[in-house]
C-alpha cells in the first residue's frame, strides 16, 4: 500500500489509540511506522501511544536518519530495517504486550518458529515467528539481525522485550499483532497440556509470512 503523508498520519494516530486503549501496550513503550516513498514516519521517542496526536510523529529516512520531526523512537532504526528488508511491507508496529512479552522470556524457544501454529488464523496472519536474541532497548546491534531475519518473517519476537510485526498497511499489522498476541496467550494456556498444533503442511500452505 503507497501511503500519503495525511493518510500514514493518520492511520498511525488511530492504531496507536486503539493499541492503548485496549491495553496492548503501555505507559511510553510501543511504537509504530509507515512507509511514505523515500521517507518513513515513525513514533516520537518518550511518546505514550494514547495521546498521540498526527503532528507529533518524526521522520527518518530508511537508513534510520532523524530527517524532521520530533526526535524518533530510539527503536526507529528497528523499523527501518525491517521496512528494508520487506519492500512489499508499508506498515511496523512493535509493542510490550504481555503475553507475547511472557512467551518471549521463555527458554528453549524455537527461534526461527517461536510460537507453534495452533490455530488457522495465526498461520494465515502472522506465520512463522523468529525470536532475535536480547539487546537492551535501543541498542542497535539488533540492527542487522532484524534486517536479516524480517526478509522471511513478518512476525518477530524480541527476547525478553516484545513483538515486531510488518504487513502491507496499519491495519493488516494490527490484525497481525492481535493475532501474535492472542496466540502466545494460548500457547501460556496450553502449553503444559499437550495441545495439538496444526499440521506442518496445513501451516506451510496457510502461512503468511
Ligand atoms: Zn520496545
Amino acid at each position: 500500500v503507497r501511503y500519503t503523508e495525511p493518510a500514514a498520519r493518520q492511520a498511525i494516530v488511530d492504531a496507536a489509540h486503539s493499541l492503548f486503549g485496549r491495553g496492548l501496550t503501555h505507559g511510553r513503550t510501543g511504537n509504530l511506522s509507515v512507509r511514505v516513498g523515500p521517507f518513513i514516519l515513525v513514533t516520537p521517542t518518550g511518546s505514550s501511544l494514547g495521546t498521540l496526536t498526527p503532528d507529533d510523529l518524526s521522520v527518518i529516512d530508511h537508513a534510520g536518519n532523524h530527517i524532521d520531526g520530533q526526535a524518533p523512537s530510539k527503536e526507529a532504526f528497528l523499523h527501518a530495517a525491517i521496512l528494508r528488508s520487506r519492500p512489499a511491507d508499508s506498515a511496523v508496529i512493535h509493542t510490550h504486550s504481555t503475553y507475547s512479552v511472557a512467551v518471549s522470556c521463555l527458554p528453549d524457544l524455537d527461534p526461527a518458529d517461536a510460537i507453534p501454529p495452533i490455530t488457522a488464523y495465526f498461520a494465515m496472519r502472522v506465520g512463522q515467528v523468529a525470536l532475535l536474541p536480547y539487546y537492551a532497548p535501543g541498542d542497535s546491534a539488533l540492527e542487522p539481525h532484524a534486517e536479516r531475519i524480517a526478509g522471511e518473517h513478518r512476525g518477530m519476537l524480541l527476547a525478553k522485550h516484545g513483538p515486531v510485526v510488518a504487513a502491507k498497511d496499519v491495519e493488516s499489522a494490527m490484525d497481525a499483532l492481535e493475532e501474535l498476541e492472542q496466540t502466545a496467550k494460548l500457547f501460556l494456556l496450553l502449553r503444559d497440556r499437550g495441545a495439538t498444533v496444526l499440521d506442518p503442511i496445513e501451516a506451510s500452505r496457510l502461512s503468511a509470512s
